[in-house]
Protein backbone atom coordinates (compact mmCIF):
# COMPACT_ATOMS: atom_id res chain seq x y z
CA UNK A 1 0.00 0.00 0.00
CA UNK A 2 1.29 3.46 -0.59
CA UNK A 3 1.56 6.18 1.41
CA UNK A 4 -0.60 8.92 1.85
CA UNK A 5 -1.29 11.19 -1.63
CA UNK A 6 -0.06 14.62 -1.70
CA UNK A 7 -1.51 17.36 -4.18
CA UNK A 8 1.56 17.97 -7.27
CA UNK A 9 2.15 21.85 -8.26
CA UNK A 10 2.73 22.18 -11.50
CA UNK A 11 5.66 22.01 -12.76
CA UNK A 12 6.14 18.90 -10.63
CA UNK A 13 7.24 16.00 -13.17
CA UNK A 14 5.18 13.23 -12.71
CA UNK A 15 2.56 15.80 -14.14
CA UNK A 16 4.91 15.40 -17.36
CA UNK A 17 4.95 11.29 -17.52
CA UNK A 18 1.92 8.97 -19.27
CA UNK A 19 1.16 6.85 -16.31
CA UNK A 20 1.18 3.36 -15.78
CA UNK A 21 -1.68 0.85 -16.52
CA UNK A 22 -4.18 -0.28 -13.94
CA UNK A 23 -3.59 -4.24 -13.75
CA UNK A 24 -4.45 -5.67 -10.31
CA UNK A 25 -8.05 -4.72 -9.06
CA UNK A 26 -7.76 -4.89 -5.40
CA UNK A 27 -8.91 -3.20 -2.20
CA UNK A 28 -5.08 -1.47 -2.70
CA UNK A 29 -6.76 0.35 -5.74
CA UNK A 30 -10.59 1.25 -4.05
CA UNK A 31 -8.25 2.77 -1.22
CA UNK A 32 -6.67 5.04 -3.49
CA UNK A 33 -9.39 6.03 -5.67
CA UNK A 34 -10.87 6.92 -2.02
CA UNK A 35 -7.76 8.90 -1.42
CA UNK A 36 -8.37 11.05 -4.39
CA UNK A 37 -11.86 11.52 -3.83
CA UNK A 38 -11.21 12.98 -0.54
CA UNK A 39 -8.83 15.21 -1.93
CA UNK A 40 -10.39 16.70 -4.66
CA UNK A 41 -12.92 17.26 -1.88
CA UNK A 42 -10.72 18.82 0.26
CA UNK A 43 -9.20 20.91 -2.72
CA UNK A 44 -12.65 21.99 -4.01
CA UNK A 45 -12.33 20.28 -7.30
CA UNK A 46 -14.12 18.98 -10.11
CA UNK A 47 -11.84 16.16 -11.51
CA UNK A 48 -8.53 15.07 -10.41
CA UNK A 49 -5.88 12.45 -12.17
CA UNK A 50 -4.17 9.90 -9.89
CA UNK A 51 -0.67 12.01 -11.13
CA UNK A 52 -1.84 14.88 -9.90
CA UNK A 53 -1.75 13.35 -6.69
CA UNK A 54 1.42 11.81 -6.78
CA UNK A 55 0.35 8.09 -8.14
CA UNK A 56 1.52 6.81 -11.29
CA UNK A 57 -1.52 5.08 -12.34
CA UNK A 58 -3.86 5.39 -14.90
CA UNK A 59 -7.19 6.58 -12.74
CA UNK A 60 -9.19 9.58 -12.30
CA UNK A 61 -12.45 10.87 -10.44
CA UNK A 62 -14.68 13.38 -11.38
CA UNK A 63 -17.64 14.63 -9.78
CA UNK A 64 -20.13 15.24 -12.68
CA UNK A 65 -22.94 16.08 -10.41
CA UNK A 66 -22.75 16.93 -6.76
CA UNK A 67 -25.96 14.87 -6.16
CA UNK A 68 -24.20 11.49 -7.14
CA UNK A 69 -20.92 9.73 -6.00
CA UNK A 70 -17.87 10.77 -8.11
CA UNK A 71 -17.03 8.72 -10.98
CA UNK A 72 -13.98 6.43 -10.85
CA UNK A 73 -12.48 5.75 -14.23
CA UNK A 74 -10.06 3.18 -14.46
CA UNK A 75 -7.34 3.03 -17.99
CA UNK A 76 -9.36 5.34 -19.81
CA UNK A 77 -9.04 5.67 -23.40
CA UNK A 78 -10.85 8.31 -25.72
CA UNK A 79 -12.44 5.41 -28.28
CA UNK A 80 -11.94 7.90 -30.93
CA UNK A 81 -14.95 7.75 -32.52
CA UNK A 82 -16.61 11.51 -32.17
CA UNK A 83 -16.87 13.32 -35.21
CA UNK A 84 -13.08 15.61 -35.22
CA UNK A 85 -15.83 17.66 -37.52
CA UNK A 86 -18.15 19.04 -34.53
CA UNK A 87 -17.11 22.77 -33.59
CA UNK A 88 -14.77 22.85 -30.46
CA UNK A 89 -16.44 24.85 -27.37
CA UNK A 90 -14.30 27.20 -25.05
CA UNK A 91 -13.90 25.59 -22.02
CA UNK A 92 -12.62 27.90 -19.12
CA UNK A 93 -10.86 25.74 -17.10
CA UNK A 94 -8.90 25.61 -13.46
CA UNK A 95 -6.61 22.89 -12.78
CA UNK A 96 -5.87 22.14 -9.01
CA UNK A 97 -1.81 21.58 -9.95
CA UNK A 98 -2.29 25.62 -11.21
CA UNK A 99 -3.74 27.08 -8.12
CA UNK A 100 -5.05 30.65 -8.96
CA UNK A 101 -4.70 29.49 -12.85
CA UNK A 102 -7.65 29.85 -15.30
CA UNK A 103 -7.32 28.69 -19.13
CA UNK A 104 -9.45 28.97 -21.99
CA UNK A 105 -9.29 25.99 -23.92
CA UNK A 106 -11.24 25.02 -27.46
CA UNK A 107 -12.32 21.39 -26.58
CA UNK A 108 -14.63 19.06 -28.70
CA UNK A 109 -18.02 18.99 -27.32
CA UNK A 110 -18.52 14.61 -27.42
CA UNK A 111 -16.51 13.15 -25.83
CA UNK A 112 -16.53 9.15 -25.94
CA UNK A 113 -14.27 7.08 -23.21
CA UNK A 114 -13.52 3.54 -22.51
CA UNK A 115 -12.67 2.91 -19.13
CA UNK A 116 -12.77 0.36 -16.08
CA UNK A 117 -15.11 0.51 -13.52
CA UNK A 118 -13.07 -0.60 -9.72
CA UNK A 119 -13.79 -3.78 -10.13
CA UNK A 120 -12.25 -4.20 -13.61
CA UNK A 121 -15.25 -4.28 -15.88
CA UNK A 122 -15.12 -2.73 -19.29
CA UNK A 123 -17.42 0.73 -20.25
CA UNK A 124 -18.00 2.97 -22.99
CA UNK A 125 -19.67 5.54 -21.92
CA UNK A 126 -20.09 9.09 -23.97
CA UNK A 127 -19.83 12.73 -22.05
CA UNK A 128 -21.41 15.64 -23.90
CA UNK A 129 -20.33 19.75 -23.20
CA UNK A 130 -18.73 20.61 -19.57
CA UNK A 131 -18.58 16.86 -18.67
CA UNK A 132 -16.63 16.07 -21.99
CA UNK A 133 -14.54 19.02 -21.09
CA UNK A 134 -13.09 17.49 -17.62
CA UNK A 135 -13.22 14.37 -18.88
CA UNK A 136 -10.64 15.70 -21.96
CA UNK A 137 -8.98 17.35 -19.03
CA UNK A 138 -8.43 14.17 -16.80
CA UNK A 139 -7.33 12.46 -19.41
CA UNK A 140 -4.78 14.38 -21.11
CA UNK A 141 -3.10 14.39 -17.38
CA UNK A 142 -2.80 10.84 -17.22
CA UNK A 143 -0.50 10.97 -20.40
CA UNK A 144 1.58 13.47 -19.13
CA UNK A 145 -0.28 16.67 -20.47
CA UNK A 146 -1.81 19.93 -19.13
CA UNK A 147 -4.10 22.22 -20.29
CA UNK A 148 -1.09 24.42 -21.47
CA UNK A 149 -0.18 22.22 -24.28
CA UNK A 150 -3.69 22.82 -25.51
CA UNK A 151 -3.02 26.10 -26.09
CA UNK A 152 -1.68 27.67 -29.01
CA UNK A 153 2.33 28.69 -28.58
CA UNK A 154 1.46 32.41 -27.87
CA UNK A 155 -1.29 31.51 -25.28
CA UNK A 156 0.61 28.77 -23.71
CA UNK A 157 3.50 31.72 -23.43
CA UNK A 158 1.13 34.07 -21.85
CA UNK A 159 -0.47 32.15 -19.72
CA UNK A 160 3.27 30.48 -18.39
CA UNK A 161 4.59 33.54 -17.50
CA UNK A 162 0.91 34.47 -15.50
CA UNK A 163 1.77 31.03 -13.72
CA UNK A 164 5.55 32.08 -12.92
CA UNK A 165 4.34 35.31 -11.61
CA UNK A 166 1.47 33.64 -9.44
CA UNK A 167 4.65 31.17 -8.63
CA UNK A 168 6.82 33.78 -7.38
CA UNK A 169 4.36 35.81 -5.47
CA UNK A 170 3.29 32.22 -3.53
CA UNK A 171 7.70 31.89 -2.68
CA UNK A 172 7.67 35.74 -1.81
CA UNK A 173 4.94 35.30 0.76
CA UNK A 174 6.59 31.93 1.85
CA UNK A 175 9.83 33.51 2.30
CA UNK A 176 8.34 36.96 4.40
CA UNK A 177 6.68 34.09 6.71
CA UNK A 178 9.67 32.20 7.46
CA UNK A 179 11.21 35.27 8.80
CA UNK A 180 8.32 36.51 11.10
ZN1 LIG B 1 -5.99 19.49 -14.09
Amino acid sequence: MSGPVTLQIYPSLILGVETQQVEVFDSDLYWQAQQLISLMYLQNGKGLAANQAGLNISMCVIEFDEKLPPKVLVNPVWTGNDEASLPTIDSEEGCLSFPGLKVKVKRAPRYTVRYQDLTGVTLVETFLGMDACVVAHELDHLRGFTFLDRLGPVMKDIQTRKWNKLQKRVRQYNQMMGRM
